[in-house]
């Protein structure tokens, strides 16, 4: 007889990124689906790897991960964030952001546990809370700013509430947490005891001059949350998939129980190299100017075509509708321009579980000049 097993996600398909990227290559296309960087990242960083290899950086680092890089983070937390993080027991490293988050999500969820989380959100959210059976709680924000409805959140709260997952700046919106959001999320964690998952991947991406209201920021916030990073964003390097988790001593201490029996430590040659890194704080600190910039760019070549640009204050990604071109569904409209325009990008419908469809693609402008141009001159035969 042959096993089988019965799917703990059985209403999974494979995720977006994956099939844009593939069609993408499969018509020659310019990729502005899948968010990652088509320039090269430093080299100065590069050769940092090679010399950490060559100095003999080749064994496993510790399961929480090598110590002078867990400093140099605390020391950058304290800095930019004025947090106060002891780099042995409130910080690990992790194989990327997601799992991180998976691993947060896995560590605190019991069976019918109930998570609020707010679409349209990054696709592994759900999957990851479901694979726990735990019950992800879906409220939905709306175009064009995604702000939170805080009255609303306070009406999905149930004595299961466990959990309440937070991305700020937004994949795939570009929304980010105001001063005034952590307001409202300071007070609802007073009358109810939540935990809180904050996808912090893009902290270094927000524009025009606004903070980004990281959950290090306020203690009160931290002594309940998983706040997850990732290098992939920060360094151009989404290939190396390392990043971090920052959580209070207790909660960190089962997070690193789950930790240790699925990764256990993670590459050692390149948490040796970004600790030297880091030494430098342009390393981080030129990210926003740059990005924005591209943004910029990308908007103002974008001017030229029929799609309507919607708010972008952080992260990768903007947004725009095409209700002024077409009135196709956005995963069969993304295809077509893939195969017919030759620029691949994500229908937003993939961020929602009911695929709810609002004709809106996201466009990942984390790309050379070249590339945004030729891209936007190709969607302006639309
Ligand atoms: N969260 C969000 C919102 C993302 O867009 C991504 C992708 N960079 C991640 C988490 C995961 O990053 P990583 O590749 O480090 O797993
Ligand atoms: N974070 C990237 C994006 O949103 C993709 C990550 C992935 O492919 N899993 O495009």
């Amino acid at each position: 007889m042959n096993p089988s097993i019965t799917s703990k996600l059985p209403h999974t398909g494979t995720t977006i990124f994956t099939v844009m990227s593939a069609l993408a290559a499969q018509h020659q296309a310019i990729n502005l689906g899948q968010g990652f960087p088509d320039f090269p990242m430093d080299p100065a960083l590069t050769r940092l790897v090679s010399q950490a290899m060559e100095e003999g950086f080749n064994q496993y680092a510790p399961m929480e991960g090598y110590l002078p890089l867990r400093e140099a983070l605390a020391e950058k937390a304290a800095f930019l964030y004025q947090a106060s993080l002891d780099p042995r027991d409130m910080i690990t490293m992790t194989p990327g952001g997601t799992y991180a988050i998976y691993t947060a999500l896995t560590a605190m969820l019991q069976p019918g546990d109930e998570v609020i989380l707010f679409e349209p959100a990054y696709d592994s959210y759900r999957p990851n809370i479901l694979v726990n059976q735990a019950i992800p709680v879906t409220i939905q924000l709306q175009p064009p700013h995604y702000h939170i409805d805080w009255q609303e959140v306070r009406g999905r709260l149930t004595s299961r509430t466990r959990a309440l997952i937070l991305n700020s700046p937004a994949n795939p919106t570009g929304a980010i947490l105001s001063e005034e959001d952590i307001h409202e999320l300071r007070s609802l964690v007073g009358e109810h005891p939540l935990l809180l998952v904050s996808d912090e991947v893009y902290e270094h991406l927000v524009f025009d001059g606004r903070l980004h209201q990281s959950l290090l920021r306020y203690p009160d916030l931290l002594q309940r949350s998983f706040v997850c990073f990732s290098f992939g964003k920060v360094f151009h390097c989404t290939g190396w998939k390392l990043g971090y988790c920052v959580a209070p001593p207790s909660l960190m201490a089962e997070f690193r129980k789950v930790h240790q029996f699925n990764c256990f430590s993670c590459h050692t040659p390149s948490q040796v190299a970004i600790a030297r890194y880091l030494q430098d704080r342009h390393s981080y600190l030129d990210l926003a100017g740059l990005m924005q910039q591209k943004r910029d760019e990308f908007a103002a070549w974008m001017a030229a075509t029929r799609f309507t640009p919607l708010p972008s204050h952080g992260s990768y990604f903007q947004c725009y509708s095409y209700e002024r071109i077409s009135d196709e569904p956005d995963r069969e409209f993304a295809i077509r321009l893939t195969r017919d325009y030759g620029v691949a990008s994500i229908p937003l419908s993939a961020f929602y579980h009911d695929a709810k469809d609002r004709r809106i693609l996201r466009f990942c402008f984390a790309k050379q000049s070249a590339t945004l141009r030729e891209a936007a001159q190709r969607l302006s035969a639309l």
